[in-house]
């Protein structure tokens, strides 16, 4: 497809965020739960051959990509060593307007690529919680969104990428071509390789929005029958779990699904000016500086409640603008800060079909506990990807929790077992916290994984903060 498409007449994207540092200098990073901040040199490359120059002198601490810093753990940080900033490698290399087929720099954002090619009828195939990832990232992560169920994660529409070793060799890798790297890479969290450039293949849509069928449910148990009964009519399934609940309410949820909307459906006003655009709008910012217990228990109970009941308790075919529905934080800038100047964790676990179990305890400990749980949200993952991709037929439960509460260590231990019991296990993109001895049995792949990525990496170059907590990369060398 290089050389072969055409480039895209949509918006124009953005200029590459400024970081605000020279190239090089010695920054602190952190993850955007704002824990565990460390210090790197971060490197800024233009382009595929100044990364090569850059892995092929690697420093004594090795080095780590990184995107737009939204995994919420230390994956993208590597203290002492060198990071490198892929926010500037972001063209568009090529666009068939005809297939969908698109390849650009890996640090393209996914709401950049959104912009530039709905007004084509196309939309990005998956879509995170947040459109400021970049392409790096969401295969480095092999990230999920509301479609998992049905069509898988990022990597199953990702049809080729580069990929930079270390020592500077660039190679073209495929799911057919080449499936081991594919799959190491796919999840690998940029211990592979550093990738600059992927060929995706993007959805078709007719229109700009989101219909969108609302519904509550009592407890938990009402909302995964409702979920294993109908999520199979819908593209998209997501829903909201209120985990301060207990009792016969324990788990009460809305279920918001919904699919593309076609142009029939839109109204004959809406149908006449309809342009496709994807324009989120920014309109709040957190204000740096908020004290910690914020987001304490009881205003967090107060929300929840507010929320459910303010839901509707059914409606059918509302039409919302697709920001709306997939990215409603993303009207808050930095809303991370509202944690407070300790931070916070994400608590992401998978637990396989059959362990519903597993999940009813999670849900029951964290309601008892009166855990001050905010943004809880479940899902159904369909087939996984990658050799460490998160996602394995089975339920997804995400959680955000306000860091440095001395019980939390204790209780979120607890919950790991219970994880890996079950045959479940974290996603790494969000981890800040795991023992290394537990991811052995969270990830079956882990010894295939090793073996591809050493032949990869073999004098241990690509190191995170992330690898040399759980043993993974260059990580357990350097
Ligand atoms: C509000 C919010 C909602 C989210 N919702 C979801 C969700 O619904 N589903 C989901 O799956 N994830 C979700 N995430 C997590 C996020 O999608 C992933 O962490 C993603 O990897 C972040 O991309 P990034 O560009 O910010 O990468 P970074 O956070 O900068 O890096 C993440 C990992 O990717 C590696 N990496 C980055 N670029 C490259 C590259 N070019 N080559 C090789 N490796 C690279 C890094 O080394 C690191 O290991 C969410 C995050 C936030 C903040």
């Amino acid at each position: 497809m290089r050389g072969n498409g055409s480039r895209p007449g949509g918006a124009i994207p953005r200029a590459a965020p400024d970081l605000g540092v020279a190239d090089g200098e010695p920054t602190l990073l952190t993850g955007w739960g704002r824990t565990a901040p460390t210090l790197a040199s971060l490197h800024r490359p233009a382009d595929a051959e100044q990364v090569a120059e850059l892995l092929a002198q690697p420093g004594a601490r090795g080095l780590v990509a990184r995107g737009l810093g939204r995994s919420y753990g230390d994956a993208a940080q590597n203290a002492g060593g060198r990071v490198l900033s892929l926010l500037d490698v972001r063209g568009v290399r090529g666009f068939d307007p005809k297939s969908g087929l698109i390849a650009v720099g890996a640090g393209f954002s996914i709401g950049d690529l959104a912009r530039l090619v709905l007004p084509h009828g196309w939309f990005p195939p998956v879509l995170p919680g947040t459109s400021h990832v970049t392409v790096g990232g969401a295969i480095a992560a092999d990230v999920h969104g509301k479609n998992h169920h049905r069509e898988g994660s990022f990597c199953h529409h990702v049809r080729a990428f580069e990929l930079v070793s270390p020592g500077g060799e660039q190679r073209t890798v495929t799911p057919e071509g080449t499936p081991e790297v594919f799959a190491a890479t796919a999840g690998g969290m940029g211990l592979t390789g550093v990738v600059v450039e992927a060929t995706l293949q993007l959805v078709a849509v007719e229109t700009d929005r989101v219909r969108v069928d609302t519904e509550r449910a009592r407890n938990l148990d009402d909302v995964m029958e409702r979920m294993e009964r109908g999520d199979e009519d819908y593209r998209y399934s997501v829903a909201w779990i209120d985990c301060l609940a207990r009792g016969s309410a324990l788990g009460r949820s809305v279920l918001m699904r919904g699919d593309h909307a076609t142009r029939a459906e839109l109204s004959g006003g809406e149908r006449s000016g309809a342009a496709l655009g994807f324009s989120p709008p920014r309109v709040l910012s957190a204000p740096p500086g908020v004290p910690s217990g914020l987001l304490s228990t009881p205003a967090l109970r107060a929300f929840n409640e507010v929320y459910f009941r303010r839901s509707p308790r059914r409606e059918q075919g509302r039409l919302e603008a697709l920001h709306s529905y997939f990215h409603p934080l993303d009207i808050v800038g930095d809303w991370n800060r509202l944690y407070g100047p300790r931070g916070l964790l994400q608590y992401q676990l998978v637990v396989p079909f059959g362990a519903e179990d597993a999940l009813r305890q999670v849900v029951e400990r964290l309601a008892g506990e009166r855990a001050p749980a905010f943004l809880a949200v479940l899902k159904r993952f369909g087939d996984g990807r990658g050799m460490l991709s998160f996602p394995i037929p089975g339920w997804t439960l995400t959680m955000d929790l306000p860091a440095g509460r001395t019980e939390l260590a204790p209780f979120l231990d607890g919950l790991d077992e219970l994880v890996a019991g079950a045959g479940g296990r974290l996603y790494l993109a969000k981890d800040s916290r795991l023992r290394p001895e537990l991811l052995e049995a969270m990830y079956p792949e882990l010894g295939r994984w090793r073996e591809v990525q050493a032949g990869l990496d073999p004098e241990g170059v690509l190191c995170s903060d992330l690898g040399r907590r759980l043993g993974l990369g260059g990580g357990s060398r350097r």
